[in-house]
């Protein structure tokens, strides 16, 4: 599903962020990648997305490298990835309903401004959606409403309306105190299971992917130290 082939990502300003990294990620897995600060996790996952240009190597999307894309079938690549963020990324101003939507139709400013509604198949999804995690009686709240973790729930909804086959997942739950964290991880895994998604969670701690997740990869100065059964995993990783 996802290959990354010698990836290696040098910065301008000379840090060399990852080395060479090989990875095979099969469908419908979740791997939870775990490392020290300045260990690499990010760049790994902005270069799968293409937020950062790799240096050398190659990604490959179900067999396509997505370093030769035109910019359209690039924008296509990018729909297959869903993207839930540390800090949520709602837009404050709209309401939770809308904040899903946007996964799909971009910017929801535009189709309320020229339809005055949204799809009818979109809005059945996001309510399917936000009624798995929780949030139906949310929908109509504006985003500043709701607490962090009813933000991330929203976050994961945006990502899935998308239709994804990845998940990119970037420290789901630094903002968020312990209970809720495994609340979410929780949900995060059981959704990727239910979908057959494969899904990449950058995470810090490393007793909540050992939790949740069969594989863990550890990352250090931007190379793999470690790939396997979270049980297998020495406190130094
Ligand atoms: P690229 O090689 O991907 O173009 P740049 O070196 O141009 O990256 O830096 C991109 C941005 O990241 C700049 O705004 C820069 O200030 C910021 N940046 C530079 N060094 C670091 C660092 N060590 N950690 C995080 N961000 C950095
Ligand atoms: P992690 O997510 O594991 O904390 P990062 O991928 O953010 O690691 O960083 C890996 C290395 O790349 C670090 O040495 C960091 O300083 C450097 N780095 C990250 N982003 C940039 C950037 N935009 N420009 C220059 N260096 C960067």
């Amino acid at each position: 599903m996802l290959r990354l082939e010698g990836l290696t990502k040098t910065y301008k300003t000379g840090d060399q962020a990852l080395t060479d990294i090989d990875l095979e990620v099969p469908k419908g897995q979740v791997l939870a990648l775990i490392g020290p600060s300045g260990a690499g996790k990010s760049t790994m996952i902005r270069c799968i997305n293409r937020l950062v240009e790799p240096t050398a190597g190659k990604v490959l999307l179900d067999g396509v490298d997505i370093a030769h894309l035109s910019a359209g079938a690039l924008r296509r690549a990018r729909r297959e990835m869903g993207m839930i963020f540390q800090e949520y990324a709602l837009v404050e101003r709209l309401t939770v309903m809308e904040n899903v939507l946007s996964g799909r139709l971009g910017y929801v400013g535009f189709w309320r401004s020229f339809t005055r509604r949204y799809p009818q198949a979109d809005v059945d999804e996001a309510f399917r959606l936000l009624d798995r995690v929780g949030l139906l009686h949310m929908a109509d709240k504006r985003a500043d409403e709701l607490s962090g973790g009813q933000r991330q729930r929203v976050g994961i909804c945006r990502a899935l309306i998308q239709n994804p086959k990845l998940l990119l997942v970037d420290e789901p739950t630094a903002s968020l105190d312990p209970k809720t964290s495994r609340q979410i991880m929780r949900l995060i895994c059981e959704l990727c299971a239910e979908r057959g998604l494969a899904a990449i969670i950058n995470i810090h701690d490393v007793a909540l992917a050992q939790m949740f997740v069969a594989r863990v990869v550890g990352l250090r100065f931007g190379e793999i130290a470690f790939d396997g059964a979270p049980d297998g995993l020495t406190p130094d990783v």
